[in-house]
């Protein structure tokens, strides 16, 4: 553990008190089960450092930082194909001993996973921990917080960057048993104890004091999210049916590669990604309803070769 010579009341508090006190009672857990860090991408680091040891399992599309965290620390992954339709097969993850890791919300599908199967997953082999990637979880998913209460094997992990707005303070944080906090806890307090600066646990604060008003500006992505399903499928596109705040996209009448240069050309940017399965397809971002409907009108434009 850390030697805590450093007193000086000019450090911020490596345990960030203030700010887990604040996410247990939002969450309805205790101060012990929750871990805070810079950003979820380095709790992820950390998670695959400590509990990578007998590989690790994720589906072959997802987020793309998994692999490069496997391949930071040696760790063996294998990854596992989604069905036809993108979905997950819990078959897959069943009865492991490999580190299982899971976005629910998926990137970049959107789609979701039914909790009975994630519950299967963990419940199949309780000395394997289960990682649920909840970085969208706030825009529509069902959050795998209540399992963390029943199994001591399944860390739940989220972040202020997506519906809090906050991806340049750098926050994320896991609720999980109090074992894997403290495995996670050895990792922090062995490489970087003040890794949550004091702006960024004061901006936590103040976000989850706040949280009614990022309640409401998830529902208003939601409703535009919403609103450009309806028009894309109008137009013959096929959508996944996305619980994030992106929607994945193809048209039958113009490739994915094509709609997303002819959109560039408009000022419009939208993510394309050259994988095989996938590059049929483009991700795009929810934004304002204005936004939506300038994208709307770009498309409609393209597809009329205007
Ligand atoms: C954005 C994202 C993260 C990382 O978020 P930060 O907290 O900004 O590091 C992790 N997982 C998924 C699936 C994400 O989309």
């Amino acid at each position: 553990m850390i030697s805590r010579k450093r007193k000086s009341s000019a450090y911020c508090d490596p345990e960030c008190k203030a700010l887990k006190k604040a996410l247990a009672d939002l969450y309805g857990v205790k101060s012990e089960n929750v871990f805070l860090s810079n950003g979820s991408d380095d709790i992820l680091n950390f998670a695959f450092m400590v509990w990578g040891k007998n590989g690790a399992i994720f589906p072959d599309i997802t987020y793309g930082f998994y692999t490069v965290f496997c391949d930071l620390h040696g760790v063996k992954y294998t990854q596992y194909p989604l069905k036809d339709d993108f979905s997950i097969d819990a078959e897959d993850y069943i009865g492991k001993k490999e580190f299982a890791v899971i976005a629910n919300p998926n990137a970049p599908t959107g789609m979701t996973m039914e909790m009975s199967d994630i519950e299967k997953i963990i419940a199949s082999n309780p000395e394997r921990v289960v990682l649920i990637d909840e970085a969208y979880v706030d825009f529509g998913g069902e959050s795998a917080l209540p399992l963390t209460e029943k199994y001591d094997n399944v860390l739940v992990c989220q972040t202020f960057s997506k519906a809090r707005s906050l991806a340049g303070a750098r926050l994320g944080f896991a609720i999980g048993s109090k074992a894997l906090i403290e495995d996670l806890d050895l990792i922090k307090y062995s490489t970087n104890p003040y890794n949550v600066n004091r702006l960024t646990q004061k901006a936590g604060e103040y976000a989850v004091e706040e949280n009614e008003y990022y309640v409401n500006n998830c529902r208003k992505i939601m409703e535009n999210r919403e609103y450009t399903v309806g028009e894309l499928k109008r137009l013959g596109f096929t959508v996944t049916d996305s619980k994030a705040n992106f929607i994945f996209v193809k048209s039958d009448r113009i490739g994915g590669e094509e709609l997303y240069k002819a959109l560039k050309d408009r000022g419009v940017l939208v993510r394309h990604f050259t994988k095989e399965r996938i590059k049929d397809y483009n991700r795009v971002t929810i934004g304002s309803r204005e936004q939506m409907e300038k994208f709307i009108s770009c498309v409609t434009d393209i597809l009329k070769g205007e």
